[in-house]
């Protein structure tokens, strides 16, 4: 088969798009002249078994070998195995143990199996792209899980849906489990636990209850605001919140919003949350939606262009689950047509998405406006010439803002703002992209102004 991948590089048959599916098959060997090929999934099956039976047959042929056919077989455990494959190494673990001052304190009996921890392996550090929108709660996560209940306890991560909250609390556990052996983690979402804590009452098993949230070193509680209202439910949250803390076990929490902002909690809930660390995850940025294109079409072995990329996203741009979902659609789509993913099929793919947007699209002259008003500027002051570093900063901020959140090209951003030439455009990017990593003011400023935007 190696022979084969060989025979078919350069033949202008197999594109980029074709080599991607080529890299899926893995061969099973030789029996009876014919070449078994396990694939993991029907589309790459159809691709390779039809659109690229020719190359392989001739490929065959010139070889020589003892394959002079080959058949393709759909084994889906392989597209599983990539995900359960580990990215990187597992790191050296440290020295110290971090959680409880005693370490023989929990016997390792009541240690739960890596199944009891409901932990997705699919979500991992290794595969969360770090941006301006999610740096500090990825950096909080990463501390908790080097140091649980030593770092920040609890953590309380909020933000809006499909922004990674979820596979940040996953990637704690993983990463913890993988520094220190035998550590205890529990992923558990609040509807889950709501039904679980229900359910004991009703079966008198309130003890194992209990036990299963209690007798953990780190509890990952999803979505709390899903408790919002549910007394009972909550009661016995606080209980367990409690007995974890007490004990110097680490808590990390997700939430649509932040604790101030969850209403149908005791005020002694929302306080509790409030007694270690508390960061947002916001929109990625338009480089970090880019950034994790990139990396889930390489994750999923999809080949898609440059241009494709950034097209997708700039038109998804709030929500990272939908902007893997259009990703998907696009490579999807492509493999189910014969075709090679290209801008053109890409924007008749995603035109639903487009025509969405465009019913609360963002203008450049709203844009302008709204910028000019947080600054206490006026329009004017953005598309003249004046230089000074005040207005000049304002200006960037607006370039930057249009490049983001409009379609325009460089070019035309350049024209709005009084003819200026398209690099300029590109400098003011890149430098408020650059600011706003480093300087907490910048991003703040943006982020109150895209706020702006949203809300008109
Ligand atoms: P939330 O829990 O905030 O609603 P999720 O954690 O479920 O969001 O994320 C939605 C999808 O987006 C998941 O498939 C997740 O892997 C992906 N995702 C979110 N943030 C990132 C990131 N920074 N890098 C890579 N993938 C991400
Ligand atoms: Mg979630």
């Amino acid at each position: 088969w190696r022979a084969v991948l060989a025979e078919l590089q350069g033949d202008p048959r197999v594109t980029p798009q074709m080599q991607g599916f080529l890299s899926l098959a893995v061969a099973q060997g030789v029996m009876g002249g014919t070449l078994y090929l396990d694939v993991p999934n029907d589309l790459t099956a159809a691709q390779i078994g039809k659109r690229l039976r020719e190359p392989i047959m001739e490929a065959l042929a010139r070889i020589g070998g003892d394959a002079h056919t080959f058949r393709v077989t759909v084994s889906p455990e392989l597209s599983e195995n990539q995900y359960a494959a580990p990215l990187t190494p597992a790191p050296e673990p440290p020295q110290h143990r971090p959680v409880g001052e005693n370490p023989t304190a929990d016997p390792p009996s009541s240690t739960p199996n890596r199944s009891d921890t409901r932990l997705n392996p699919k979500y991992t550090f290794d595969n969360f792209v770090i941006g301006q929108s999610n740096r500090f709660a990825h950096a909080a996560a990463v501390a908790v899980a080097e140091a649980p209940a030593k770092a920040y306890n609890p953590l309380f991560i909020y933000g809006d849906s499909g922004l990674g909250k979820t596979h940040l609390l996953h990637a704690i556990g993983d990463y913890a489990q993988s520094l220190y052996s035998g550590v205890r983690v529990r992923y558990v979402s609040s509807e889950e636990f709501t039904n679980d804590f229900i359910n004991s009452i009703a079966n008198n098993r309130g003890a194992a209850f209990n036990a299963r949230y209690r007798d953990v070193d780190i509890l990952l509680i999803d979505d709390i605001q899903f408790l919002q209202g549910k007394a009972e439910t909550q009661e016995a949250f606080f209980h367990t919140f409690n007995t974890l803390h007490d004990h110097d076990k680490q808590v990390v929490i997700t939430s649509d919003v932040a604790p101030k902002h969850l209403t149908g909690f005791e005020d002694r809930m929302r306080s509790r949350f409030e007694w270690g660390l508390i960061t947002d995850v916001q929109a990625p940025d338009l480089e970090t939606r880019i950034a994790i294109l990139r990396k889930k079409a390489q994750s999923e072995r999809l080949y898609i262009p440059d241009d494709v990329v950034e097209y997708i996203a700039t038109v998804v741009s709030t929500n990272i689950r939908e902007l893997e979902g259009a990703l998907i659609r696009v490579s999807a789509f492509a493999s189910l047509n014969r075709s090679d993913v290209d801008i053109q099929l890409a924007q008749n793919v995603l035109r639903d998405i487009v025509d969405q947007a465009e019913d609360n699209i963002v203008s450049p002259t709203d844009i302008i406006t709204a910028t000019a008003a947080y600054f206490k500027l006026t329009v004017d002051d953005l598309y003249g010439s004046s230089r000074s570093q005040a207005v000049a900063q304002a200006r960037q901020i607006a370039m930057y803002l249009c490049r983001e959140r409009t379609s325009l090209s460089l070019p035309k951003i350049g024209q709005l703002f009084g003819g200026r030439d398209h690099t300029t455009v590109m400098y003011a990017y890149k430098k408020i992209s650059d600011l706003m990593k480093e300087r907490r003011s910048i991003y703040n400023q943006v982020t109150e102004i895209t706020t702006q935007l949203g809300r008109r």
